[in-house]
């Protein structure tokens, strides 16, 4: 327990740093974007070509900014009452583009509800970020299984499973660390991880991953499950933020 409130704290500090920078760094990235929007029907072909490469850079940019303030819970959440099975869905557009052709998307959701407290924009950020870990672990194809369900204790369970590359124990020791990246610096932030790690924790929730190299990886999600079905719950117990719903 002293270990991981030691790492919470430590979390929370760069979070809060890496937020502050993000905040600044998006208001001048949008200025840059804008700038080059007004460029475009000013240069000739060649300068296009170049205004497109600074467009993409930026675009990159910000990207990786949207991450750090959502690492740095920078923006205001509202916590709803979610059922976990919804979370999962191989329907999902985003999840679909998110994963190449060459890797199939196994869903088994649970029948009944599994109603948790969190913020329902996090809990698919959560999936996102691992199903895109998962394709990253496996270039050269494979399966990614998600599934919901409810093990003895009172929590609801997602697990998110792939047959991809799996990691040392040196990366397993050190992958919920913000910036921690195995990846080439223009793929990897190495906020991912730390990202879902502060939603699940802060949700009352817990994290663990279990990891062969060259077999695979799991992870699983543990949170708390809500007295009541998602869609029976009034939200009586905090007043909702204004233009919210
Ligand atoms: P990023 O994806 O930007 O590197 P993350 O925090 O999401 O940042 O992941 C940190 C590191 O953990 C990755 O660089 C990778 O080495 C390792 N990792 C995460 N998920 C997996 C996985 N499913 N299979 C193998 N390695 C993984």
């Amino acid at each position: 327990a002293m270990e991981r409130s030691a790492r919470a704290k430590r979390m929370e500090s760069l979070g809060q740093l890496a937020g502050g920078v993000a905040h600044d760094f998006n208001n001048l990235l949008a200025i840059i974007l804008n700038y080059a929007d007004f460029l475009t029907d000013e240069v000739t072909p060649e300068g296009s070509r170049d205004l497109a490469r600074i467009r993409d850079a930026a675009d990159r940019a910000r990207e990786l900014t949207g991450q750090l303030l959502l690492f740095a819970k920078r923006e205001p959440t509202q916590v709803e009452t979610v059922d976990l099975n919804e979370v999962v869905d191989c329907s999902g557009e985003l999840l679909r583009r998110s994963i190449g052709a060459n890797i199939q998307l196994v869903c088994r959701r649970r029948p009944e509800p599994l109603p948790v407290r969190a913020n329902r924009g996090h809990l698919d950020q959560i999936l996102l970020n691992l199903i895109v870990n998962a394709r990253d672990a496996m270039p050269d194809g494979g399966v990614v299984v998600m599934e919901t369900d409810q093990p003895p204790g009172g929590n609801a369970r997602l697990t998110v499973s792939d047959t991809g590359c799996g990691m040392t124990a040196e990366v397993r020791d050190r992958l919920f660390e913000p910036f921690f990246t195995t990846k080439p610096a223009d793929r990897g932030t190495g906020l991912g991880l730390a990202t879902v790690y502060g939603i699940v924790t802060d949700a009352g929730g817990q994290i663990s991953v279990d990891s062969s190299p060259g077999i695979g990886t799991t992870f699983q999600i543990l949170l708390p499950l809500a007295a009541e079905p998602a869609d029976q719950v009034p939200d009586a117990d905090h007043s909702p933020a204004p233009g919210n719903g």
